[in-house]
């Protein structure tokens, strides 16, 4: 797969796999709906909960991750760069949309969705009843197959902002795939 040079470092050959790692993280603040919570939107699905994110656009914290991911995967600026919350036009945004943007640039490049992990980190409510309609969801939003998404649920423990359910915390990594 590799040569070496005489230098020790390696290059890539035509064999070389092409791939693209990609690493998203997002959090956003709960509140409830009188000091500014939105409802609490998940991979476009949306939560009964009493709380939900303080955001400019309309706080799905698990498609901001996705977004970023794939932005990192491309090497692009992330999510805040593109769609920056001075913006006006992103107030109140459906973050489909900014999947949906990410991953444009994506195909415009080649690339593909190999698969999508992500990790929600929410006290609660617990999302295991809805992680199936949300991993449906974002497989829908980024136009892949079902098999190709996976969405994970876990608490803080109790412990920190998180923990004490004063915010949601999403980790997503995913796979491009070229050629
Ligand atoms: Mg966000």
């Amino acid at each position: 797969m590799f040569q070496s040079r005489p230098t020790g470092f390696a290059i890539m050959t035509d064999h070389t796999p092409n791939l693209r790692i990609g690493h998203g993280h997002d959090l956003h603040r709960l509140a409830p709906t009188s000091a500014g919570g939105q409802p609490l939107i998940l991979g476009g699905v949306i939560l009964d909960s009493p709380i939900g994110p303080v955001a400019h656009s309309d706080g799905d914290a698990l498609l901001h991750a996705i977004t970023d991911a794939v932005l990192g995967a491309l090497g692009l600026p992330d999510i805040g760069q593109l769609f920056p919350d001075s913006d006006p036009t992103w107030k109140g945004a459906a973050s489909d949309r900014f999947v949906e943007e990410a991953l444009r640039r994506a195909r415009a490049d080649g690339w593909w969705v190999a698969n999508l992990d992500a990790t929600v980190i929410l006290e609660r409510p617990r999302i295991g009843p809805h992680k199936d309609e949300i991993r449906r969801s974002v497989a829908r939003i980024m136009g892949v197959d079902e098999s190709r998404v996976n969405v994970k649920g876990k608490t803080h423990e109790g412990v920190d902002a998180v923990g004490e359910g004063r915010a949601i915390e999403v980790h997503a990594v995913v796979l491009l795939a070229r050629g």
